[in-house]
């Protein structure tokens, strides 16, 4: 059974939508006449047996891969060798259910419903006479028809997982618009690089981008080699919004340095990112404001390693244990100062005294005691004027003595 031929951009869904619609006959039987396989649904993006499909509709294989499968996007970010494996494995493999699966997620948790553009669909129209769905605008966080640079619409039509059989045989009819708070002109790249990563046009592709470099350049370097990662991350979250970024499977989440921008700035980058992560990062970089970032607030270097204060509170203690012990059998008295000092522990303590209870509830009671200078009253002139009066022995005596 003979498809109709594809339209410019048309996805592989469409076509079949379109060819029950003209045939007159149920998607079941058209599949099943033309594949072979007892199935009530087809893949709007890509279908398992490229080859089949690719005949069934007059195409070369990968003439159907290129043109009206979302293929080329979700591979247009990794190394060549890699896709060409892909699109080798692809074609030649008549079932391909779990590839299919794994390669295709990218855009369908990226994309919620089916979307068009009014423009596309009136053009269309006029040229050929019916309107179909463009691979251009299923793509994660493509509000924008990059032809006519106008919003698209979106339907009640989910993308993937459970839609109704009538639904499988909808086109381009109304819709509504989605809404989101991120500016025209980074909508508007986001849709240009995901054109560019779908045809395989652009040399921005092509080219390799330091993203490093680019984050240095908006403001994100702390030193001459560290970057503040962590508010890069925070910044590209606040840029695009939370909602849009879920919308389009690109969520900012989990700890700060763990978080996919961050991670897309690492030397030497060993992970592979999807291609939407590629596309906002670089909207970002081009769009976003340059940073000024103030490193004492947000990046201290770390200090000393502070010490374990309980065991130092324990010491402490002891410590002053002894030197109490020194003041009794002399006879004397000090300052909580002039002790502290004596153990050595006065500007520890002095700039952290809540981690040190047990060394506070000793000098309670040690300003308590017969020991403290402080029991006897009095400043220290007027105790030195007049020893007698504060209980002190006279110098004289002492001398004497
Ligand atoms: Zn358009």
């Amino acid at each position: 059974m003979q498809l109709p031929k594809p339209y410019p951009d048309e996805l592989a869904g469409s076509v079949w939508a379109r060819a029950s619609a003209r045939m007159g006959v149920p998607l079941e039987t058209l599949l099943k006449n033309t594949l072979g396989v007892r199935k009530k649904s087809i893949s709007l993006l890509l279908g398992q047996n490229v080859t089949r499909i690719a005949a069934a509709m007059g195409l070369d294989p990968e003439v159907y891969l290129s043109a009206h499968t979302i293929f080329p996007y979700c591979v247009a970010f990794m190394p060549p060798e890699q896709q060409m494996r892909l699109r080798e494995k692809f074609i030649s493999s008549a079932s391909m259910r779990s590839s299919i699966g794994s390669i295709t997620k990218v855009v369908t948790h990226g994309v919620m419903e089916r979307r068009f553009c009014p423009l596309c669909v009136s053009s269309d129209l006029q040229v050929y006479g019916e309107a179909y769905w463009h691979r251009l605008h299923h793509l994660p966080g493509v509000l924008t028809c990059s032809v006519h640079r106008c919003r698209v619409i979106a339907t009640n039509i989910p993308l993937s997982g459970k839609v109704r059989i009538r639904d499988h045989l909808a086109l381009p009819s109304s819709g509504f618009h989605e809404l989101a708070p991120v500016a025209d002109d980074a909508l508007m790249c986001v849709a240009n690089l995901s054109h560019a990563a779908l045809t395989g046009r652009g040399h921005i592709l092509k080219s390799s981008y330091d993203y490093r470099a680019d984050a240095w350049k908006k403001g994100f370097g702390l030193t001459t080699t560290d970057l503040a990662t962590a508010v890069f991350s925070n910044e590209l979250s606040r840029f695009f919004g939370e909602q849009y970024l879920r919308n389009a499977g690109c969520l900012v989440r989990g700890l700060p340095k763990r978080q996919w921008p961050a991670l897309m700035l690492r030397h030497n980058v060993s992970l592979q990112f999807a291609a939407p992560k590629h596309i906002m990062m670089r909207t970002f970089l081009h769009h976003g404001s340059t940073v000024k970032i103030c490193k004492l607030e947000l990046y201290q270097r770390p200090g000393p390693r502070l010490p374990e204060f309980s065991v130092l509170d324990q010491q402490i203690v002891e410590a002053l244990c002894d030197i109490a012990l020194k003041l009794d059998l002399m006879g004397e008295r000090c300052t909580v100062k002039e002790m502290m000092t004596k153990a050595r522990a006065w500007q520890s303590y002095r700039h952290h005294r809540k981690f040190f209870p047990l060394t506070e509830q000793f000098l309670a009671e040690f300003k308590r005691s017969e020991l403290a200078v402080r029991q006897l009253g009095g400043r220290a002139i007027w105790r030195e004027r007049f020893p007698t009066k504060f209980g002190l022995k006279p110098k004289k005596d002492v001398q004497k003595t």
